[in-house]
Formats: C-alpha cells, structure tokens, sequence
C-alpha cells in the first residue's frame, strides 16, 4: 500500500537537456563510419524479413553494402510482422496533447515496469518521429484526418494519443513500404533475396560471426553463406506456448543457435500475455486470434457484478446484452481510474485473470470477459465506430459468427449491441538475444534486432512500440552502429565457405537432422508441441510460482526425452518435408520453455509480465524488488541442453528516470 502512494512523479514533458540526451548526442560524435567507398568491401547477411529485417537490409544494401537477406516464407512480404493491427508509436504530439520525446521514452520505461535499459529507451523514443516521415515517404497510407493530417488513436499506458495506424493492417502497410524500398535493392544489385531458407546454424570463426548455415526448404539441401557480419532479425518465441497470436511459422531457432554458440539470453521470463484475444474455443486449436488493443479505445471491459448472472451467462441462458448498465462491473475503470480501458497489457489481462478466477467468467469455460462497444455505438453512432474498427468486426465475426455492431437488445431505452468475449493469450516476448548499447550480441559480428532482441521493453511492451522498435532498429540504429564493428574490416577480404568452421558447422547440423529422421517414434510434431504448450500455460504461464515452476522444469525433462525417443516424421529429407522443419524447431522451444522457466524461477519478484503469485501487494498488483532484482538476467548456454545455464547480471543504471512503484491508479 505504502509503495502505490510513492508514485505522484509528474511527467515533464519537455526533452530534458539531462544525461541521457547528452549520452546519445556525444557517441553520435564519436562513431565511426565505414567509408562510402569501402561499403562495397563488405558484406552482411540479414535474417529476417519482418519489418525489422527488411528495414535493415534495405537501408544497408541503400547504403552500398553487400547484403544476403533471408525468410523462411516465400516471400518476405509474408513475415510475420504483417500480423501487426494496431499501430505504430510516435512522439510527434499531431494531438497538442503534450506528448514529447521525453514523454514517450518515459511511458515505455515505465510500461516496462522499469527493468528496460534507459539509454536505449531514450534513443528508441528519439528516433520514432523519423520513422513516421520515413514511412511516409514510401507511400504508407496511415489513417489521415478529414483535414489531411496523420491521424492518432491511443494504446494502453499512455495518456496521449500517438498511435499512427492504418486501419486494422498497419503491419502489413509498414512492410509493404519496407518492401518496395528492400526490392529497389535486390533490383540494384545491393541485396540478394533467399526465399524459404531457413538459418540452421550461425558459423563461428576466430571468436567472431562469419556467416550461417541455411536449408533451402524447397530442395531439402543444406547450403553455405559467409558474411563480415550476421544480424538476426527472426522475431519472437511466444510460440513456445503453442497457442499463442504468433503466426505459426514464428520461431525460436535462430535465436537459440547464436544462444548455443554463446550469446547471452535475456530475460527469458518477459513473456507479454495480451488481454484482448478470443478465447480458446477447443482443444483442436492450434492459433489464436488477438483482437487488436486499439479496440480497448472505445470498447468497454466488463463482466457482470452479480455471481447469478455470470453463471447463467456460463449456462448459456442468458446473453451479455441481456444484462443493463447498472449490474455491470467495468472492473478496469473502477481499479485504475486515471487509465480506465487503457490500462498496460500486463494489468489487463491479470485483472480479467482475477475476474474469471473468482467465478466472474462470462462463456461456458469461465474464462472470457466482454469488450463492449454498446456505449460508443450509442455515441459516435454505428459508421464511425465501424470506419475505426471494421475489419476488426469482420473478423471477430467470422471466427465467432456473432456480430459486434449488431443491435441486440434494447432496456428502459438503452440500446445494447452484441458485446465481444475476449480472454489473454501469449503474444509477444520482450525477452530475446541480449544485445549491447549497439545492438550487437555477446559474440563479435553478430547483431540482432527486433523482437528478437531483449533491447527496450523491459518487463512489459506498451501497445505499438514493437513496430516502432523494429523499425528504429532497422531503419536509424543498426546500420549506424554496426558500422562502429565493420569500420576495421574492410582489410578482410570477402570469405570463402570452404574453410574447416563451415564444415564442421554444416556437418553438425546434417548429423541434428538425421538425428529426428532416425527417432522413428510415434508421435507427431504437434502433440508434442500442443504438450509443450500445455506445460508452459499451465506452470510458467500467466500466475507462477517457485513449486509451478520447479514442476515445468521437470516435466520439460520429459517431455524432451519423450521428443528423442517417441517423435515420428514422416517421409525424407530430400526436397520439403514441413514435419521435419517443424521438429527442428520444436527441438528449440523445448530448451527456450526451460530457459524461460529457469528465468521465471530466479526472479523472486513481480513485474510486468513476469507475475510470481508470492510476490505480490494486498491488491494483487506485482510487487518488485529493485534492492536484489534490478539486473538483465542474461543467461548463458553450458555446453548442452540438458545442463542449466549460468546466470550473468547486467545491473540496470537510471539517470533520468526515478525508479518507483508503477501507478496507472491516479
Ligand atoms: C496479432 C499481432 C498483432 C500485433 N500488432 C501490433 C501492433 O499493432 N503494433 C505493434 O507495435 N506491434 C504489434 N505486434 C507485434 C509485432 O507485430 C512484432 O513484434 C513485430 O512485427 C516483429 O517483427 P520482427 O521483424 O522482429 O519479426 P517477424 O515479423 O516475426 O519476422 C521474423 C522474420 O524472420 C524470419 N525467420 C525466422 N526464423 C528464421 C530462420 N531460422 N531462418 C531464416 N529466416 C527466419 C521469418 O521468415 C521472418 O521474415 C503484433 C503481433 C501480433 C502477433
């Protein structure tokens, strides 16, 4: 109780002229740059195409580098990134609300229930207003106001409105616009584009990445590529979870290959559960669908107030527009009033947790609430909130089969419109490969950029800042900074693949593929993965616990050994074979679900969205403890999977920003 009242900091809203800004503006000075002449020399390989790869790669090749871009798709418009509905953060201040850099680097700092770096933060909210223009200028077409200007809606943790969209596929616009700019590359030569490649291992030389190992998906064949440095742009692990708003292809692999060579892992435990997704309907499920945090702008949370109601809403004998405003429980806005709807990711979806937990639970399962937009409906009337929302509706329509804008039912003159059931569900990973001020990982030579990075959300992202932090690393920081490591390189000559590193590193992985092709067990990829997932949701999930936690790590033993011994792929390893890349990667998030747990289970503390239920106030909220925890856990492999692996801290250091209790109350 003590620490919510230490929260009253107002937020300046002018652009400090403190350490951290000074910081930035100093080692902008100092960097070194790679000679326009000498880019030519050198060559990098990108992997990734969502919008932090292909931003990359297409600013590096723009540059004049030589670079080697890959995806596991067949074509990298099709990246996972394209999933992103909502929007993209920036501190442009369209609204004249008072938002400013300082602000937004200070609400993502914030959001992060401050365990993210400071000084990357501050450059992260620096550089968004650039990538509005960027985007701009490759013919994005954000959502502009009748009177022509960029339109902003808001997303949760903020009280400004900053959010550039384009309607609900402001993913899938950003990467077309990173795609035209990446094809005028490979168009002149400076990028060459390898489809459905999958990187298998990243190759070592002298301490420093050289180049990968990649299987061409469509042939089956394992081929060779050398670089003078590797940048791994390969997204997420939420699909360790199995169920999970990650597209099905979203992997860890990559990240956990650079992991096996001895990059450090940060912050395994940070897994973001998203609060507004439709909720698992069955066990046949193999993806669920996220309902977009812009919708939390005009739709309302509730779940009944009375226990009667909820069970008869779980019998199916009545229906939420059956029940009027005044036996409605809008439990956020009563919680949190100064941020109502708005409230971050992570305390959303506890507190539905909670609802459902204590019987409130609105579908058959117990476990959904409603998003209501009855209210703004009555309001702004039906056009409005379908422009906004539209496709949204559509597609919360056709998966469910009921109508959000539809009018349901009409009490003592209030009209009622079909309200939609949402549940949390595993969406993003603000944990990642660790990566210094630069961008570069704990090997030499080898960068990466981001959701698979750990670099700026701390403990919990904010709602449209991981478009804003893929595009800040690809476009404005990484083919600055890895310039600094290049700048002593152009003396190396291009690189042969025919050296005893590539073969070793090729051979390693054939014997990883014969390998599952010779278990000739019983099981298909997926059981096992739908297991795994099972394990993870059930003990390392959204509520965890020192016993929860010690049970996952045992059972993710067995499971493994269960994968060894029991996995069945069917067909060859000539040409392409899906179960066969689907092993290669399950193999992976099983040892990512144990580092996950081995995480979770050092971190005696709350925060974000790591939530250990012994560590928390009288209110439920998560309690921190900055004297022993504020550290980057990063984590280092030892040597094989089955051995855990050793901890090394990264203490976190605040400049600008006073660490305290997050508040989102008043
Ligand atoms: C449903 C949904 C909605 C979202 N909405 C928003 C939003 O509104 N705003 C926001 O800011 N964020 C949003 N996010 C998060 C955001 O979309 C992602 O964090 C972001 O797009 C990740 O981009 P990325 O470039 O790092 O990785 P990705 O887009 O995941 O791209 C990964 C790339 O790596 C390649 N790859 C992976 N493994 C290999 C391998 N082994 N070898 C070769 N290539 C490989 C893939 O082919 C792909 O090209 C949303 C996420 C989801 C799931």
């Amino acid at each position: 109780m003590e620490e919510t009242k230490m929260n009253a900091q107002p937020i300046d809203s002018k652009i400090p002229e403190g350490p951290i800004a000074e910081k930035w503006t100093n080692y902008k000075a100092h960097q070194k740059l790679v000679n326009p002449a000498n880019k030519r020399k050198l060559d990098i390989i990108v992997v990734g195409t969502g919008l932090a790869g292909a931003s990359a790669a297409a600013t590096l090749g723009e540059m004049g580098f030589n670079v080697l871009n890959f995806c596991i798709q067949d074509s990298p418009r099709r990246a996972h990134s394209i999933a992103a509905q909502g929007g993209i953060n920036a501190a442009k201040n369209y609204q004249n609300d008072g938002d400013s850099v300082y602000r937004l680097f200070y609400d993502t700092v914030k959001g992060g229930d401050y365990r993210a770096r400071e000084a990357n933060v501050y450059r992260l909210a620096e550089v968004s207003n650039n990538i509005i223009d960027q985007c701009v200028a490759q013919g994005v077409p954000f959502a502009r106001e009748y009177g022509g200007l960029l339109a902003n809606r808001s997303f949760g943790g903020a009280q400004v409105s900053r959010t550039f969209y384009a309607k609900g596929q402001t993913g899938q616009q950003l990467l077309l616009g990173a795609y035209s700019s990446l094809n005028r590359m490979i168009h002149a030569g400076k990028v060459k584009s390898y489809n459905r490649y999958e990187m298998h291992d990243v190759v070592i030389i002298d301490g420093r990445a050289r180049g990968i190992i990649a299987k061409n998906l469509v042939t089956g064949k394992l081929e060779r590529f050398a670089a003078h440095a590797v940048v791994i742009a390969t997204g997420g692990y939420g699909n360790t979870y199995f169920l999970s708003t990650n597209a099905m292809g979203c992997n860890c692999s990559a990240a956990m290959a650079c992991y096996r060579h001895g990059a450090y892992f940060a912050n395994p435990a940070y897994v973001q559960i998203h609060p507004t997704c439709i909720p698992v309907h069955g066990d046949k499920q193999s993806k669920l669908t996220l309902m977009s945090e812009s919708l939390r702008n005009d739709g309302r949370i509730w779940v009944p107030k009375n226990i009667e109601d909820a069970k008869k809403l779980q019998a199916g004998q009545i229906k939420g527009s059956d029940i009027p405003e005044e036996e409605r429980d809008y439990y956020l806005e009563r919680r949190y009033p100064a941020f109502g709807n708005l409230v971050p990711r992570d305390v959303a979806s506890r507190a539905a947790k909670e609802r459902c937990d204590k019987g409130y639970g609105v579908n058959n399962t117990g476990k959904a609430v409603f998003l209501d937009f009855s209210e703004a409906i009555n309001r702004l009337g039906i056009d409005v909130i379908r422009q906004r929302y539209g496709n949204l509706f559509d597609m919360y329509e056709e998966i469910t089969d009921v109508n959000p804008g539809e009018l349901a039912n009409e009490i003592n003159g209030v009209k009622y419109y079909n309200p939609m059931m949402i549940y949390p569900a595993i969406h993003y990973t603000m944990g990642g490969i660790w990566v210094d001020y630069e961008l570069q990982t704990s090997i030499k030579g080898l960068f990466a950029i981001g959701e698979c990075n750990f670099s700026d959300h701390g403990a919990n992202r904010l709602g449209a800042s991981a478009l804003m932090q893929g595009l800040a690393d690809g476009y404005f920081v990484l083919p600055y900074t890895i310039q600094n490591y290049l700048s002593d390189q152009i003396t190396v000559p291009h690189f042969s693949t025919d050296t005893p590193e590539f073969d070793a590193a090729e051979k390693k992985v054939q014997a990883n593929l014969d390998n599952l092709m010779s278990i000739k067990g019983k099981r298909s990829v997926d059981s096992i993965h739908k297991e795994l997932g099972n394990v993870m949701w059930e003990y390392v999930g959204m509520a965890r616990t020192k016993e929860s936690l010690e049970t996952a790590l045992k059972k993710l033993k067995e499971l493994r050994k269960e994968f060894e011994t029991n996995l069945f792929i069917p067909g060859t390893q000539e040409g392409m074979n899906i179960e066969l890349d689907k092993a290669f990667r399950l193999r992976d998030f099983i040892t990512m679900g144990e580092l996950i747990a081995y995480d979770a289970l050092n971190r005696h503390e709350s925060c974000g969205g790591h939530f250990r239920e012994e560590h928390q106030t009288e209110e439920g909220e998560a309690k921190r403890d900055d004297e022993n925890f504020f550290y980057v856990a990063c984590w280092k492999y030892n040597g094989d999977d089955e051995t855990a692996p050793t901890l090394i801290k990264e203490p976190l250091h605040y400049e600008a920003i006073k660490v305290q209790t997050r508040n989102y109350k008043s």
